[in-house]
């Protein structure tokens, strides 16, 4: 198949995460930070994930194939766009129920309340989980063995590294009342882990 649905798809997808993400971003910057937990691994993990967000959109900017390549295929095309579309439908509802609650790092913001109703109350980390799938789709659709696979990469280890330390950082600050909403959630897969 022509690589350019693949790149269609990918840059469909891309803007839609940029659109989702865009009035949730300018609102946390007018947020006064109360509490910050950015230290140094938050800031390699960040710039990992904005590079690995990148490189997708310079292969679709290539336009002759490039370095581990391989033909696109429609199986992994439609399979990819589904887990993209979940990804995505995911990522809106998560922002949706965290509202001004959200941050791009390990910050308590003026006013902060805990969020558990929504798609909230079926698992503590529906972002990540949307981030995981939507990577999974990626690695499916983009034809690349490097490029696709480097935002799954970035964001495993984004959630392996952050989430003891958001999960401590609620705790500091919520107290019983996220012990408890971490007695009856899971993390990721509800019912599961
Ligand atoms: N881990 C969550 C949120 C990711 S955004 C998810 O995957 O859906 C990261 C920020 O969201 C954290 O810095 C924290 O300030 C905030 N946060 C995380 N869980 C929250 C909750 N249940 N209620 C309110 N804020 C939360």
């Amino acid at each position: 198949m022509n690589p350019w649905f693949a790149k269609g798809v990918i840059l469909l997808a891309s803007i839609v995460m940029i659109v989702i993400r865009a009035p949730y971003g300018h609102r946390s910057r007018t947020i006064p930070v109360v509490r910050s937990r950015k230290g140094a691994m938050e800031i390699v993990l960040l710039t990992i994930a904005w590079v690995a967000f990148f490189l997708p959109l310079i292969w679709i900017a290539t336009p002759s194939p490039v370095f581990a390549d391989y033909p696109l295929r429609p199986i992994p095309l439609f399979a990819g766009t589904l887990c993209l579309a979940i990804g995505l439908w995911l990522f809106h509802r998560s922002h949706t129920d965290l509202g001004a609650n959200w941050s791009i790092t390990l910050e308590v913001r003026e006013k902060h309340q805990l969020v558990t109703n929504g798609i909230y109350s079926r698992v503590r980390h529906p972002m990540y989980l949307a981030l995981l799938v939507y990577s999974a789709g990626q690695a499916l659709v983009l034809p690349n063995y490097v490029v696709g696979a480097s935002y799954g990469f970035a964001m495993v280890l984004l959630f392996a590294f952050r989430v003891r330390s958001e999960e401590q950082m609620m705790l500091g600050e919520f107290g019983k009342e996220y012990e408890a909403y971490m007695a009856r959630t899971k993390r990721l897969m509800p019912g599961v882990w």
